[in-house]
C-alpha cells in the first residue's frame, strides 16, 4: 500500500493540494486545494450530502456562522475543556503533545529531551469581533461544526415542522490551533467536517446509533474504500466523553509504514451517542455538567430546546447520534485507498482508480494529432457536447503524444479517455479507453454520452 510521501509528491505534482502560503515559506497547519483537489475533494463533500440528505427522508440542512459568539463556545464546555494536554523540553523549548511524544526522539541540545509535566492547552483560536479589540468582544472560530447545528435545533424544527427521528447536517470549516500538525492533511489547524446531529426519541438511542455505525461504514466502501483498510473501533468506557454513552471511531489504515499494525490505523470518522448533553448545555434554564461533576447554570440562552412530544404530551429533550467526519482525512484516505503503481506494456504506469464519482476529472477528450485541424475540431466539439449535456467535468488535451496523456490521466483518476482520430472523421467513431483495465472501445459519436453514462453511473 502507498505511504503518504508518494501521495504528498503527487499532490504536489498533479495540482491536488500544496502548502498553504508556500509563496512566503509557508504556514504550518495549513494547505491549499489546487485546481484537482478542489474537485477531489467537492467530490467527496457531494457525495456525502448526497447520501445523508437527499437519499434519506429524515434530514435538513444547514450552513452555519464560522465566527461565534462566545457564549455558545462557554456553555458547549469548549471554553472550560477542549484542550489537549502539552509538555515542553526545557532544554530545547520544543512543544509536543503529552499523548504524541516520542519519547526516543533526540533533543537539539543533545540527548533526550528534558520534558515539563503536562498543562492543558486550548486549542480554539480567538480573535475580536468589531473596530474594538477588548474582551468584551472576543469571539472564537468555531472549533467544530456540531455547536451550530445544536443552537439551531429550535430554528430548523419550527421551520421545518420535522417529527422525531431526524437530523440536520452541515459542511464546513472548523479550527484547531493543533500543538503539532502534522501528517499532510492529516492533522492540521484548519479543516472541514462533515457532521450529523440525529435527534431521536430518549430509549431509541441505542438502535439509531448502530445503525449510523453501519451506514457510515458502509459509505467508504461503497466509494471504493477496501474494507480491510477501515476499521470500526468501539470506545472503551474509560476512553469515553463523559458525556458520551457510547462511541465507534472509524479508523482507516493511514499509515500502513508502521510495524505494528494497530498503529497503522487512525480515525477518519467518530460516531457518538452524546444523549441530550448538547440540548441540555444549550438551552434555556439548561446547565452545562463538566466532567469533574461541576454545574455551569446557562443563564444566557434565549430559547428552550425542547420538542413536544405528542404521544406522550409532553416536552422532552432528543437524544443525539453524532456521526462527525473529516473532509481532509476521508480525502486523503480515498487517495491513498485508490493509488496502484502498475507495470504495463510500455513501462510503469500510476493509477489512481477512484470511484467514478469522486474522480475529479470524469471524461478526457484528446485528439491524436493536434494539428490536424479536423481532428482537433472534432475533439473540441466533442468535449463541449459532452460537458453541456451531462455536467461532467469534461477536459481536452493535446500537449502531448497520446501514451503520455493517457499516463497523465491515469495518474489524476480520469475513468475514461476519449480519442478522436483519422478514422473518426470517416466513421463518426471514436476509441474509448477505459482507465482501470485499459481496454478500448470504439464507440459511434451519436452514442457516446449514453455508454459513457451507463458507465459512469450516477456522477455529476
Ligand atoms: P483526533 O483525536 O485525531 O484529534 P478528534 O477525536 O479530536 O480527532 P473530533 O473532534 O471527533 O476529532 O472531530 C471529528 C472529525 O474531524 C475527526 O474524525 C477528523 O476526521 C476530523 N478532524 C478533527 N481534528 C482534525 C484536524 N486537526 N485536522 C484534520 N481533521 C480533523
Amino acid at each position: 500500500m502507498v505511504d503518504l510521501d508518494k501521495i504528498i509528491s503527487l499532490c504536489k505534482r498533479r495540482g491536488f493540494i500544496f502548502q498553504g502560503s508556500d509563496q512566503y515559506g509557508g504556514l504550518q497547519g495549513t494547505w491549499d486545494y489546487g485546481p484537482l483537489g478542489v474537485e477531489l475533494k467537492n467530490n467527496v463533500k457531494k457525495a456525502w450530502w448526497r447520501r445523508v440528505v437527499y437519499e434519506r427522508d429524515d434530514m435538513e440542512g444547514l450552513d452555519c456562522a464560522i465566527l461565534m459568539n462566545r457564549l455558545v463556545l462557554k456553555y458547549s464546555g469548549h471554553e472550560e475543556t477542549f484542550s489537549d494536554p502539552m509538555v515542553d523540553c526545557r532544554k530545547c523549548k520544543k512543544r509536543f503533545r503529552a499523548d504524541q511524544v516520542d519519547h526516543n526522539e533526540k533533543c537539539a541540545e543533545g540527548d533526550k529531551h528534558d520534558l515539563t509535566e503536562p498543562r492543558p492547552f486550548n486549542l480554539m483560536f480567538k480573535t475580536t469581533v468589531g473596530p474594538v479589540a477588548e474582551e468584551n468582544n472576543i469571539a472564537y472560530l468555531r472549533p467544530e461544526t456540531a455547536q451550530g447545528i445544536f443552537i439551531n435545533f429550535k430554528n430548523v424544527l419550527d421551520s421545518t415542522n420535522r417529527k422525531l427521528p431526524f437530523g440536520i447536517a452541515q459542511i464546513g470549516k472548523s479550527y484547531r490551533n493543533e500543538i503539532t500538525p502534522r501528517n499532510f492533511i492529516f492533522r492540521v489547524r484548519e479543516f472541514e467536517q462533515m457532521e450529523i446531529e440525529f435527534f431521536v426519541k430518549p430509549g431509541t438511542d441505542d438502535e439509531w446509533h448502530s445503525k449510523w455505525v453501519e451506514d457510515r461504514f458502509n459509505w467508504y466502501v461503497e466509494l471504493g474504500i477496501k474494507p480491510e483498510n477501515l476499521r470500526k473501533y468501539e470506545q472503551k468506557p474509560e476512553e469515553l466523553a463523559h458525556y458520551a454513552k457510547a462511541t465507534v471511531d472509524l479508523l482507516y489504515r493511514f499509515f500502513p509504514e508502521r510495524e505494528d499494525e494497530n498503529k497503522q490505523f487512525d480515525e477518519v470518522e467518530g460516531i457518538a451517542n452524546r444523549t441530550d448533553f448538547d440540548l441540555t448545555c444549550h438551552t434555556k434554564g439548561g446547565k452545562l455538567v463538566l466532567a469533574d461533576g461541576r454545574e455551569i447554570p446557562n443563564t444566557h440562552a434565549v430559547n428552550k430546546l425542547t420538542y413536544f412530544d405528542h404521544e406522550t404530551n409532553q416536552h422532552i429533550l432528543p437524544y443525539v447520534v453524532e456521526p462527525s467526519a473529516g473532509v481532509d482525512r476521508a480525502t486523503l484516505a480515498f487517495l491513498m485507498d485508490s493509488y496502484f503503481e502498475e507495470t504495463v506494456n510500455d513501462g510503469q504506469r500510476i493509477v489512481l482508480r477512484l470511484h467514478p464519482e469522486l474522480a475529479p476529472i470524469k471524461v478526457a477528450v484528446l485528439p491524436l494529432k493536434k494539428n490536424h485541424d479536423g481532428i482537433r475540431n472534432t475533439a473540441m466539439q466533442i468535449k463541449n457536447t459532452l460537458m453541456k449535456k451531462s455536467g461532467w467535468r469534461t477536459v481536452y488535451d493535446d500537449t502531448a503524444g497520446i501514451g503520455k496523456l493517457y499516463r497523465r490521466q491515469d495518474e489524476i483518476g480520469t475513468p475514461f479517455c476519449v480519442t478522436v482520430d483519422f478514422d473518426t472523421l470517416e466513421d463518426q467513431s471514436v476509441t474509448v479507453r477505459d482507465r482501470d483495465t485499459m481496454a478500448q472501445e470504439r464507440v459511434k459519436i451519436d452514442a457516446l454520452q449514453d455508454y459513457l453514462a451507463k458507465k459512469l453511473g450516477n456522477c455529476r
